[in-house]
């Protein structure tokens, strides 16, 4: 039974051969291998040095709660450059790709654990390296995406709780709804339409492949698919491309569809009869949970797997 449980494990992608080690390179440099990635991280900051302990757990954590939903580190290698800024948290973070990925993260001088335990800025940075560069007008799939799977990921390794999560959306997806005079999604490129609006279309076809495939496959296997593909951080393509890899990896038309509805159309969509169709509601807050709702078992698997 048990060497059963660790094939599945394997097989799902949640398993590497050990715990990677962390090499110090030099004064300034640290690495260490993941699942035959490698990660190197950069701290020339004297100040942000002296916390490296901390910072190296950081990133490390950050690497496996991305390999964790992609079943794989999402490129070959990447350098992490971390740069000190005043303050107590990680404040800002970009991803370079091409041939040689890197991720550029300001970090507090003043940083400490619970701070670190809190970011989400590492892990978004590093789910752009899982999808190809594509034009300006779709820069809301990148975004969309890294604000979306940033944060199932992080529940999917307990780094934050399921009543966080639809707080955050519950509270924050409405940002993403189009205003009066917006067009579709390629053509609306404002921030609540490019990091929102973009999460609404990763939310949208999560619950719709879930329900094609009788909760059996979801977005996760769509974009492990696009990374089957080829189309990481490395690559260049278009959104159509990308949502084709997609719906072949899960066998039903989700991705194309939808792309096809919410490119150049505002797409209206009534959040709070999705709520109530999922079964999760706020009240003052706190999130209250129908388990009657039509929905209720999507919503329930959508931050587990
Ligand atoms: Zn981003």
């Amino acid at each position: 039974m048990l060497r059963i449980l660790v094939m599945l494990l394997a097989f799902s992608g949640g398993l590497y051969a050990a715990e990677p080690k962390i090499e110090t390179i030099g004064d300034r440099e640290f690495a260490f291998d993941l699942d035959g990635s490698r990660i190197s991280i950069e701290i020339r900051d004297p100040v942000l040095r002296r916390k490296k302990d901390i910072l190296l757990e950081w990133v490390l954590y950050s690497a496996k709660t991305v390999h964790h939903y992609y079943g794989r580190f999402p490129v070959d290698s990447v350098h992490v450059k971390l740069m000190v800024v005043d303050g107590g948290k990680v404040r800002f973070g970009r991803a370079f790709g091409g041939e040689k990925p890197f991720v550029r993260v300001d970090v507090g001088e003043d940083v400490d654990p619970e701070a670190l335990r809190r970011d989400w800025v590492l892990v978004h940075e590093m789910v752009h390296l899982a999808m190809a560069n594509v034009p300006q007008e779709h820069a809301w799939l990148l975004e969309g995406l890294a604000t979306y799977v940033e944060s199932i990921a992080r529940a999917q390794r307990d780094h934050l709780t399921e009543e966080q999560v639809w707080r955050y959306f519950i509270e924050r997806m409405p940002q993403g709804l189009p205003q009066a005079g917006d067009r579709g999604l390629d053509q609306t490129p404002t921030w609540g339409r490019t990091y929102w609006g973009g999460a609404l279309f990763c939310m949208l076809a999560d619950i719709e492949i879930r329900k094609l495939t009788d909760n059996r496959k979801s977005l996760r296997d769509a974009l492990r698919g696009v990374l089957d593909a080829g189309l990481s951080m490395h690559a260049s393509t278009t959104a159509m491309k990308v949502f084709e890899a997609g719906d072949r990896a899960t066998g039903v038309a989700v991705l194309v569809p939808l792309y096809q509805k919410m490119k150049a159309d505002p797409y209206p969509v009534d959040l709070e009869a999705l709520w109530s169709a999922l079964g999760v509601n706020l009240q003052n807050r706190k999130v209250i949970y129908d388990d009657q709702a039509p929905m209720s078992h999507i919503r329930k698997r959508l931050l587990k797997s």
